[in-house]
């Protein structure tokens, strides 16, 4: 299939959450690589602010907590959560929904589960997937391999862990980062079922 052109296919919205340390965002980097289905991963606004190496308007829309508010009154926002509850909104914007799906790709969503269950409500055919590990010890572990955050937020963020596996069910698939090209090659799949006969998964 052509991957600059969805359009046999349609619009999808995908979702992909699980906790810090399950290796999300370098999931989500390969899928954007080597995905059979073209996707566009939408730009989250945020309140947190910017790592050190992080870009603004590529990482993320840096905003600032008025910013933020004025936008979620404006409606502009999809969804939106105070994600481990660091007193940080993390949102994404519905104009970036639009953006992808004008490029001819399908949206990407990488948020966590309250934002998940929001985007389910408003596109309940959207494609879910919960990415975890094999046990919490991998986790806390690739969460302190990390390096970027201290004690109290890893704290944080292994409570949290714990309350977003419980929602795993809500999703329409659970994968299991045991193995990162395995676990890559198990999503292109799902996506290609979700594409049709049109899609060649090498
Ligand atoms: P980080 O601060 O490490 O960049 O992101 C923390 C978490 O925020 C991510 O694991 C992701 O699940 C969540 N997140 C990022 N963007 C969004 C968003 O737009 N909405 C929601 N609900 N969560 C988000």
């Amino acid at each position: 299939m052509n991957k600059s052109d969805n359009s046999k296919i349609g619009f999808c919205v995908v979702v992909i959450s699980g906790p810090s340390g399950t290796g999300k965002t370098t999931v989500v980097s390969r899928l954007e690589e080597e995905s059979p289905v073209k996707l566009i991963k939408t730009i989250s606004a945020t309140t947190r602010p910017p790592r050190a190496h992080e870009v603004p308007g590529q990482d993320y829309h840096f905003l600032s907590a008025e910013e933020f508010e004025q936008r979620k009154k404006n409606g502009d926002f999809l969804e939106f959560a105070e994600v481990y509850r660091t007193g940080y909104w993390y949102g994404t914007l519905k104009s970036e929904v639009e953006r992808a799906g004008k490029s001819g790709g399908w949206a990407l969503l990488e948020i966590d589960v309250e934002g998940a269950l929001n985007v389910m409500r408003e596109y309940p055919d959207a494609l879910t997937i919960f990415l975890t590990t094999p046990s919490e010890t991998v986790f806390e572990q690739r969460l302190r391999d990390r390096g970027t955050e201290d004690e109290a937020v890893i704290q944080k963020r292994l409570e949290a862990a714990r309350n977003e596996i419980k929602f795993a069910s809500r999703y329409r698939y659970t994968v299991i980062n045991d193995q990162l090209d395995r676990a890559v090659e198990e999503i292109k799949e799902i996506f290609c079922q979700h594409a049709g006969e049109s899609c060649e998964h090498a």
